[in-house]
């Protein structure tokens, strides 16, 4: 579903993402301002306690700009890891050199910690994707939303060995403002997506790089999956789509976050 694309133009997302850095560095000004103003010398006295990986709040605005500037595209690989189509689709991202994001979801993560660590050790990024993909999500309470995002970042970073997923995407973009403030507070930026290669529904590996070719000028960040059924036209898209998209120019980033 693509809740979030279209409407604007790409040079519309790369506005907003500037201003995404502006409001991220208010942000975390503000946050630290607030802490020292709470805690006042017995948050120093208590600091030795703190990880030295404490999490900063990012922007709760949705992500879809990317890292990599006007021509960069960010990968976004989502619903796995998948012990049949991760390894194939991590295997062409170190054929062709490129760092992708992937959404994972929380069951996924317990079931197949060997991948997540493969995911991170290749130099990937990690986005929480919730605990059970219920993409009818903003419909639920409050504790339900927090407790699929949450249980999500922790089984995702046990899963990886301690590496912290720095993105938040909604099972199928059902984000709300609850949803986006409490991923944020916790060091996920929502990420969303411009373009849905409607891989998920095996329409051909012709139709998923025309499709790509067809909406990049919607904006940079598009939408793969590794699992949830047979993902061999993901594999030979991609295969065939980042030697192109290399060709025409892009390089490629992950979401600003
Ligand atoms: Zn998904």
């Amino acid at each position: 579903m693509a809740r979030h694309g279209g409407g604007r133009g790409w040079y519309g997302k790369v506005l907003g993402a500037a201003l995404g850095v502006t409001l991220l560095a208010t942000g975390a000004s503000v946050w630290t301002a607030q802490a020292g103003a709470v805690g006042g010398p017995s948050a120093k006295a208590s600091a030795p306690a703190e990880p030295a990986t404490a999490v900063k709040p990012v922007a709760v605005t949705i992500a879809h700009a990317s890292d990599a500037g006007a021509r960069g595209v960010n990968i976004t690989i989502d619903d796995g890891p998948d012990p049949e189509w991760t390894p194939q689709v991590l295997d062409v991202l170190k054929e062709f050199g490129v760092k992708a994001t992937f959404c994972i979801v929380g069951t996924q993560a317990q079931a197949h910690p060997e991948l997540v660590k493969d995911v991170v050790a290749a130099g990937h990024r990690l986005c929480d994707h919730s605990v059970s993909h219920d993409t009818t999500m903003d419909k639920k309470s409050e504790a339900y939303q927090s407790q699929q995002i949450l249980d999500a970042e922790r089984m995702i970073t046990e899963a990886s060995g301690g590496v912290r997923p720095m993105y938040y995407r909604a099972p199928g973009g059902a984000f709300t403002p609850y949803s986006r403030k409490l991923a944020a507070s916790h060091g996920m930026r929502p990420l969303g997506w411009n373009v849905d290669t409607k891989d998920f529904e095996q329409p051909g590996a012709d139709a998923i790089v025309a499709t790509v070719e067809r909406e990049l000028p919607n904006g940079p960040t598009l939408l793969f999956h590794d699992a949830g059924g047979d993902r061999s036209q993901t594999v030979e898209a991609l295969r065939r789509v980042l030697p192109l998209l290399k060709a025409e120019g892009y390089s490629f980033g992950f979401p600003v976050r």
